[in-house]
């Protein structure tokens, strides 16, 4: 990939499907390098984050483009806030919904993402950037907003064990957890798109042994070593 953020930033776009230990291979590289100028960029906290506050004070550009779409219903009626239950119920049972809110959403968590790319950019003690998009590959993958990443790191792991660690976490059933894995792009394409790997199909220790051999590679592309 080429990246075109600084020659002293090294921007990586970490991906993976649903349970496959993004979240725990974030928390690893932040546990290593946050004290040596290595930030997190989380785009599902994004995400969130926009879906916050209130209709009635100052709402969010996101918030009044979902009241727009979506109607009234969504939200409660006496504080005005995203009544995010609704929200999940109404996009599982229409497709068309959920492309509709991602459509909306999905500019807008990149602009984020983006802005916050340039403020570290700007900033000369911070060295890696790591930013968590679930769906890289289906929203960003060869289109103008990869050019933000130097590098694409993906998290792997087989099928059995994503479904049996995303079951466990979530307590929710096994064919709500297959759909979402027959929604997202398939793993072979993932692993063949990668620029790095890790194989998270083993321990938390093996996942953290991987994860520091990694961060030394990363901290030489940056120049830091
Ligand atoms: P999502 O895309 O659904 O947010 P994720 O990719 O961020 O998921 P995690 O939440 O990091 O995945 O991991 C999924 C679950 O698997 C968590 O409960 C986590 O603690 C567990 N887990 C991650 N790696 C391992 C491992 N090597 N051994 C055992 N459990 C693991």
């Amino acid at each position: 990939m080429s990246g075109s953020l600084s020659p002293g930033v090294l921007s990586i776009a970490l991906t993976g499907g649903i349970g496959s230990g993004k979240t725990a291979v974030a928390d690893i590289f932040y546990q290593l390098g946050k004290d040596q100028g290595l930030k997190l960029i989380d785009s599902d906290q994004i995400a969130r984050h926009l879906l916050q506050g209130s209709i009635y004070h100052s709402p969010s550009q996101a918030l009044l483009k979902v009241k727009e779409l979506f109607g009234d219903e969504l939200f409660e009626p006496d504080t005005g806030e995203l009544n995010r239950a609704i929200l999940r119920k109404k996009l599982f049972n229409s497709p068309e919904n959920k492309t509709q809110l991602e459509a909306l959403l999905h500019p807008l968590v990149y602009q984020s993402i983006f802005e916050q790319l340039e403020t570290y950019r700007k900033q000369n003690n911070i060295h890696i950037v790591i930013t968590s998009i679930p769906l890289f590959f289906e929203t960003a993958y060869q289109t103008e907003r990869s050019q933000y990443f130097d590098r694409i790191l993906v998290v792997d792991i087989p099928e059995d064990i994503q479904l049996q660690r995303s079951i466990k976490r979530d307590h929710c059933s096994k064919e709500l957890i297959q759909q979402i894995i027959d929604s997202q792009i398939d793993r072979n394409t993932r692993l063949k798109r990668a620029d790095d790997i890790i194989d998270n199909s083993g321990t938390l220790q093996q996942l953290k042994s991987r994860v520091n051999e990694l961060y030394k590679f990363y901290q030489k592309l940056a120049g830091r070593q």
